[in-house]
């Protein structure tokens, strides 16, 4: 589901470029183009129009949310309906008395956010992910909207507001203003255009403003690879949860001018095709851009009148085709093929211009300031020591950890075991991946064991995961920004480190490069320099060197050293040349216990070490064709852990 949601809808929005006064300057020339046109035409196709403006802001609700966050809603128009019953109940009640409807808006607005808070809470703080946000939304629509049909008696009424039921709620006030002391106005039909017109482009702008700042950048990050954002620190749940308020806000805003401008609202409006059709509108557009909002309501809604006009009955087949047709054809929307148009037939280099912090003077980089401590002591008081109890973790029957008590001693140490010996589910337990079914995790004797993985890593605990975990579609260079800015929070400094971090790892070349298109080694090196520039002092690293050329894999066991200086590191490896190069500590994991522990020279002479690494084999079916991937391995070895693992077993073989 998550493939196809991805296809249909491109690989999603980059973190937007320009500045505020472009922005402005775009709007305002549409708000123009508008005002002529308004001007121009009948009063009441100006209103026609109102409609659109008012859509296209219901649009832009599930750009941000599902363009920019990631979190695909179907229930944006839902919250739209809600917004909408707010402004009639507060208009209806109070317009008479106070000649202004701008305060009923404004509860629309704060119910919507409210209402959207509430359902975000239960979602994202119950880690509800991916098609199930989409269940649950639509689902509450679905609830909603029965509820609302449901309310035709004389009882369900909010003062002078009835809810009316399948009926509806009629005579719902227009939108009128009024200065202290002065005299009521309504807006006249143009002028309630123009009103809609200028709230959608002034929305569109502040979209565009907010995914230019961090806590734009940080959702689209989390969109791309969420691991990896709560692994550098960040709180991926109060990021969706402040995102998918915000589009709640804005979608009920457009509820309370629709609720104005029909003067009526009725249950259908929480059903199955207004969810849709949001989603279309965004589709169709595009999602990773707030033009995409304004050009897929146009265009569907242009073609749905269009059709409406000849033969109605075929529209919702004709609008079904061109659904079908835009995935398939220009899966970003139209909006986003537009611009690749128009990308293609300039130069390219006004591209990459404005990314993310190009223009930032790097800074030479070296170890954080911090880690690199000046005396001995204060390095040995800054690495901190992450411990066990013995820790278990079932999946099921298996206990892939079993009862692990392990104190890591400041510096270096190396976790050496078989393919499923419980490695990187212990690294797992230690970063907060999993929850442990029996006993404690601890830092410095500070319980661990119920934090959260983003609170662990602002902790200090820093983590490379076995498969390398980057923000694929992202650059280089913004990939080494969100790890810069995750715990200094300083948009200047993550811009000057990051451009010293490209230099330092030697990915100069690659700087503007997506992160998805390097080397296998490479991403390894990249996603250890993201590790390392949080700045920690506990370093978990799960097989780092998979994939890494001969040089790129001296390079890595000298920073590891070098980290070691500073920081407790934990080193998962299968290349036992690697490991002796670390010179460290070693400890054996077998089937989910400690099975042994020693340096290089004293386990590569016990022949029961040998024995587990060759048993693995044997027991896996394949004694002579030792270099084969075997039937019989454990599900989740990649082919690089299979090899590794025979790499380990003949290194250790030759040496004995
Ligand atoms: P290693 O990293 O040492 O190769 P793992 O920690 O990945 O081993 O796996 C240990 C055992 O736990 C394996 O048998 C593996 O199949 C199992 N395992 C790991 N993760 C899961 C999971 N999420 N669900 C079920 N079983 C798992
Ligand atoms: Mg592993």
């Amino acid at each position: 589901m998550r493939d196809l949601l991805a296809r249909v809808a491109g690989s999603g929005p980059k973190p937007a470029q320009g500045n505020v006064r472009r922005d402005l300057g775009g709007a305002a020339l549409a708000f123009a183009a508008a005002a002529v046109l308004g001007n121009w035409v009948e009063e009441f196709t100006a209103f026609e129009w109102s409609l659109w403006a008012v859509q296209a802001i219901l649009a832009l609700s599930l750009t941000l949310v599902w363009g920019y966050g990631g979190i695909f809603s179907l229930g944006q128009a839902a919250i739209y309906g809600v917004g909408g019953y707010t402004y009639g109940f507060w208009a209806i009640n109070l317009t008479d008395n106070t000649g202004e409807s701008l305060t009923a808006v404004l509860v629309a607005v704060l119910v919507g956010a409210v209402f959207a808070a509430l359902l975000g809470y239960f979602m994202f703080y119950g880690n509800v992910t991916d098609v199930y946000v989409a269940i649950i939304t639509l689902a509450t629509s679905l609830v909603l909207f029965a509820f609302v049909n449901s309310t035709s008696g004389r009882a369900y009424r909010i003062g002078d507001a009835p809810f009316g039921g399948y009926n509806g709620m009629p005579r719902i006030p227009r939108i009128t203003w009024r200065l202290p002391g002065g005299e009521s106005h309504e807006l006249t039909r143009t002028q309630f255009f123009l009103f809609c017109v200028a709230a959608g482009l002034l929305i569109a702008v502040a979209i565009r403003v907010l995914s230019r700042r961090p806590f734009g950048r940080i959702a689209v990050a989390l969109q791309h690879n969420e691991l990896r954002t709560g692994l550098l620190g960040y709180d991926v749940r109060w990021h969706k949860l402040a995102v998918f308020t915000i589009g709640g806000a804005i979608a009920a805003f457009a509820g309370a001018l629709f609720a104005a401008w029909g003067r009526f609202m009725s249950p259908p409006v929480f059903s199955l095709t207004p969810a849709a059709l949001v989603v279309i509108w965004v589709l169709v557009g595009g999602r990773s851009s707030v033009s995409g909002a304004f050009v897929g309501v146009l265009v569907v809604k242009g073609f749905s009148s269009w059709l409406g006009g000849a033969s109605g009955d075929n529209e919702p087949i004709v609008l079904g085709v061109i659904l079908v047709l835009i995935v398939l054809l220009l899966p970003g929307g139209i909006v986003a093929n537009l611009s690749r148009l128009r990308t293609w037939t300039q130069s390219r280099i006004s591209l990459s211009a404005t990314r993310l912090g190009t223009d930032a003077e790097a800074v030479d980089y070296q170890l954080e300031p911090s880690l690199a401590s000046p005396t001995p002591e204060v390095a040995q008081q800054r690495a901190r020591l992450i411990a066990t109890a013995a820790v278990t973790k079932r999946f099921g029957g298996l206990a892939a950890v079993d009862a692990v008590t392990l104190e890591f001693p400041r510096g270096v140490s190396c976790l050496i075991g078989p393919n499923g010996a419980g490695k990187s589910t212990l690294l797992d337990l230690l970063s907060g991946r999993q929850r442990p079914t029996a006993g404690a995790v601890m830092l410095d004797g500070q319980d661990l064991t119920k934090r959260e993985p983003f609170l662990r890593a602002r902790g200090g605990v820093g983590t490379k995961l076995q498969v390398a975990s980057v923000y694929e579609s992202l650059t280089v260079r913004e990939n080494l920004w969100l790890a810069c800015y995750a715990m200094p929070r300083d948009i200047e400094e993550a811009d000057r480190r990051a451009a010293g971090l490209l230099e330092w790892l030697d990915l100069r070349d690659e700087a503007e490069q997506a992160a998805g298109t390097l080397s296998h080694g490479k991403k390894q090196w990249l996603e250890i320099g993201m590790v390392v520039s949080t700045d920690p002092s506990v370093v978990l690293l799960d097989e780092p060197t998979a994939g890494m050329t001969r040089e790129e894999t001296e390079r890595t066991a000298n920073l590891v050293r070098e980290l070691g200086e500073k920081a407790s590191v934990i080193v998962v490896e299968h290349d036992m040349d690697f490991v002796r190069q670390l010179d460290a500590p070693i400890t054996v994991l077998h089937m989910g216990s400690m099975f042994s522990q020693g340096t290089f020279e004293e386990l590569s002479g016990d022949d029961r070490v040998i024995d587990i690494y060759l048993g693995a084999h044997h027991s896996n079916g394949s004694p002579s064709d030792s270099r084969g991937p075997a039937p019989g391995r454990p599900p989740n070895a990649g082919s690089a852990e299979a090899d590794g693992a025979i790499t380990a077993g003949g290194s250790a073989d030759a040496d004995a």
